[in-house]
């Protein structure tokens, strides 16, 4: 067993998504470790998106990701990272396999319903993030 970090981010949030989310997190096996609401300042979402700084979309995903609360989730199961990333799809919803969260979910690749952790080692750095100690 590993772990992993989700984000529902903030599209899925006010969509009322959290539930079903939730459900094909848990159906798909993975064991819920921790979770909270939080509502990310721009500081805090800069910091955890620091790697995207060069982007040209990097001030739009700060303000998506600061325009309401999102769900921090760490997750624990076999492969880990790999499974969480296979479940939830390709980044852009419009790319992404039938029957993954973002396929089902997502509005756009920006507001794509979920992050996922995509290394072991970002995963206990992501997890640390949000849920220090
Ligand atoms: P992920 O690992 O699949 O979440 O994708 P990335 O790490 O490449 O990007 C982080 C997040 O930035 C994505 O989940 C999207 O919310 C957003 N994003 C990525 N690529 C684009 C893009 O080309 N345009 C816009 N507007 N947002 C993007």
């Amino acid at each position: 067993m590993n772990q992993t970090l989700a984000i529902i981010k903030p599209d899925a949030v006010s969509a009322g998504l959290i539930g079903k989310i939730l459900s094909h997190l848990e159906d798909s096996g993975f064991i819920v470790e921790d979770i909270k609401m939080i509502h990310m300042d721009p500081h805090q979402a800069g910091k955890f998106y620091e790697i995207h700084k060069e982007q040209p979309f990097y001030d739009s995903l700060i303000k998506f990701m600061t325009s309401g609360p999102v769900v921090p989730i760490s997750l624990k199961s076999n492969n880990a990272v790999s499974k969480l990333r296979q479940i939830i799809g390709a980044t852009d919803p419009d790319e992404a396999d039938e029957g993954t969260i973002r396929k089902l979910y997502a509005e756009s690749k920006e507001r794509n319903a979920i992050h996922a952790s995509d290394s072991n080692s970002n995963a206990t750095i992501e997890i640390a993030f949000f849920f220090p100690g």
